[in-house]
C-alpha cells in the first residue's frame, strides 16, 4: 500500500510504500476510493493549535505520534475481513466513521465514541485516509452510503457530521427562529445546507470573504452579512429582530466568538465548532444575566453519523462544491486550503 505521511510536523508529507496490513480479529481492511481533505489536518500537520495570546496547544503532548497518515473523510470498498468481523462482504462500498473511541468506557458504551478520552480517531491518533488502504477496528464504523456516490459521501464523515451535530444542539429554535452560521468554508457551507434540510426557514451566513458569502447564498442561505463590517453585530440584530437565538461558529477565532456572543439575544446559544484558535474574555455576569449558553461541539456520535446519512439520502445532498484531485496531490491540496483558495471541499482519489 501507499500512504502520504507526516514524518516531521510542518515538513512536506512523504510518500511511503509499505506492506498492506492483514486485518486481525474484528478489523476490516478498506481499499480507499475517496478521501476528503479537511481544514483540521493543517493543525495536525503543524503539530499545534493556537490558543490565544501567542500560546499553543501542542498536539504531540496530546498523544499524536509520528509517522502519521492523516485523512479522516474516507469512503472505500471492503477489501479483506478479519476472522471475527461480521456484517460486511468484500466489495461493499462503505463510509468509514473515523471518530473511534476505546469502545469500553461508559462514554463509548452510550454511543458517544467521539468524546472518549482514549481516542483512536483515524487520521489523528491512528493511520488514516491519505493512503490506498486503511484498517478499521470494527464493522460498526462502516456505514452504508445508500444512493450517494463515494465522492459526495466522503465529506460527510467529518464536515457533514460536524455541522449536523452542531446544528442539532440548536434544534429547539431551528424551525421557528433565524439561525446564524459564522464562516462559510467547507464545514460552514455544509452547515448552511444541512440547516435548511433540518427545517431551518431563515439561515443567515456571516463571512468576511465575498466569494464565500456568495457560495453561502447559493447553498441556501437567506441572507449573507460581511463579518468584517464595523456594524456586523448591528446587521445581525436587525436581521434577527433584536438578536439571534442560535449562532453556530464554524471559525472559532477570537473575533468570531466575540461576534457570536454579541449577536445573540437573551436566552440565546452560541455553539463553537471551528478550530481556528484564539481566546475570549467574557464578563461572568453575562452568563446568568443574559441567560446565555456558550458551548462547543466536536464532530459527531455513531448515531449522528447514521442520522445524517439517512437525512441526506432522503432530503438530498448538501450543495457544497466538491473538487476531485489525485491522492499524490495531497500536499498541494492542503496548501491551497491553507491559502484560503478552496471554496467547498476537495476529495482525493488514489490513481488507478
Ligand atoms: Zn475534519
Ligand atoms: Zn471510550
Amino acid at each position: 500500500m501507499i500512504s502520504y505521511d507526516i514524518v516531521e510536523h510542518g515538513k512536506p508529507l512523504q510518500r511511503v510504500m509499505k506492506d498492506t496490513p492483514r486485518p486481525q480479529g474484528t478489523e476490516v481492511l478498506v481499499r480507499i476510493t475517496r478521501s476528503g481533505v479537511c481544514h483540521s489536518d493543517l493543525h495536525i500537520w503543524d503539530g499545534f493549535y493556537e490558543i490565544g495570546g501567542g500560546k499553543r496547544l501542542d498536539l504531540v503532548q496530546r498523544g499524536i505520534k509520528l509517522p502519521l497518515t492523516m485523512g479522516h473523510e474516507i469512503v472505500g470498498e471492503v477489501s479483506e475481513i478479519g476472522p471475527d468481523a461480521a456484517g460486511v462482504e468484500a466489495g461493499d462500498v462503505r463510509l468509514v466513521n473515523p471518530w473511534i473511541g476505546c469502545g469500553q468506557c461508559k462514554v463509548c458504551l452510550r454511543g458517544e465514541e467521539n468524546l472518549c478520552l482514549q481516542s483512536q480517531n483515524l487520521g489523528v491518533f491512528s493511520q488514516g485516509g491519505y493512503a490506498t488502504h486503511v484498517l478499521v477496528p470494527h464493522t460498526r464504523y462502516l456505514f452504508d452510503i445508500g444512493r450517494l456516490s463515494p465522492r459526495d459521501a466522503a465529506p460527510l464523515a467529518c464536515s457533514g457530521v460536524t455541522a449536523y451535530a452542531a446544528l442539532k444542539k440548536v434544534r429547539a429554535t431551528l424551525a421557528s427562529e433565524p439561525v446564524v452560521i459564522v464562516g462559510a468554508g467547507g464545514v460552514g457551507l455544509m452547515g448552511v445546507t444541512l440547516a435548511r434540510k433540518m427545517g431551518a426557514g431563515d439561515v443567515i451566513a456571516v463571512d468576511i470573504d465575498a466569494s464565500k458569502r456568495e457560495a453561502a447564498l447559493q447553498a441556501g442561505a437567506t441572507r449573507a452579512i460581511d463579518g468584517a463590517a464595523p456594524d456586523a453585530v448591528k446587521q445581525i440584530h436587525a436581521a434577527t429582530g433584536g438578536g439571534a437565538w442560535a449562532v453556530v461558529d464554524f471559525v472559532g477565532s477570537s473575533q468570531t466568538v466575540n461576534l457570536a456572543v454579541s449577536a445573540i439575544v437573551k436566552g440565546g446559544t452560541v455553539v463553537v465548532v471551528g478550530l481556528f484558535g484564539g481566546d475570549v474574555t467574557l464578563p461572568t455576569p453575562f452568563l446568568p444575566l443574559r441567560a446565555m449558553t456558550l458551548r462547543g461541539s466536536y464532530v459527531g456520535s455513531q448515531s449522528e453519523m447514521a442520522e445524517l446519512l439517512e437525512l441526506v439520502n432522503r432530503a438530498g445532498l448538501p450543495t457544497v462544491p466538491i473538487r476531485t484531485r489525485s491522492l499524490d496531490e495531497v500536499s498541494d491540496a492542503l496548501g491551497d486550503l491553507r491559502a484560503g483558495k478552496v471554496v467547498g471541499r476537495v476529495v482525493l482519489t488514489p490513481a488507478g
